[in-house]
């Protein structure tokens, strides 16, 4: 039995259906309809990195010439990094120690990196252009983890008119 694109209404064709996954399951949408939503979703992500990228992040609650015009949540990121990063064999304690600890810092510095990229990704998709009151908090977990939270609240600024 040909299958019909929930999306377009086109059939499916012979091969389509001969090669069709077995396990999948859902309503059947059509290579091309596929394809479309693809592209759909890239274009969205990038209109939303555009977005991210101006989302401004602060520590304090609020900025000079500013003033927030809507308040859309506190939001958090949490990662938890693993600090047993090196298994490879080194030459002396100090390479050890001195490689390990530097190891260590560039991946919580990426991981750092990262929750702001999210937070500001997550902001940008609420329609918040700021993240204020920004905390940065790590907590020791037992098993070599760290685990990294970053929250701010989210909020829509617009630059104050001057009261005539
Ligand atoms: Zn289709």
């Amino acid at each position: 039995m040909a299958l019909v694109c929930t999306k377009c209404g086109a059939k499916q064709g012979l091969m389509a259906g001969l090669t069709k996954d077995l396990g999948a399951s859902g309503p059947y949408v059509c290579d091309t309809c596929k394809a479309a939503v693809a592209k759909e979703q890239q274009v969205k992500l990038k209109v939303l990195q555009e977005a991210a990228a101006k989302v401004i992040v602060t520590t304090t609650h609020g900025i000079d010439g500013y003033r927030a015009v809507a308040y859309l949540g506190v939001e958090s990121v949490e990662f938890v990094i693993g600090t047993a990063v090196f298994s490879e064999i080194t030459t002396g304690f100090q390479d050890f120690f001195g490689m390990r600890s530097s190891a260590f810092e560039s991946k919580l510095h990426q991981a750092k990196q990262t929750a702001f990229e999210t937070l500001k990704m997550i902001a940008a998709e609420k329609g918040a252009n700021a993240v204020v009151g920004i905390d940065l908090d790590f907590t020791e977990f037992s098993g070599n983890r760290i685990g990294l939270v970053l929250s701010g609240t989210l909020v829509r600024l617009e630059p104050n008119k001057i009261q005539m």
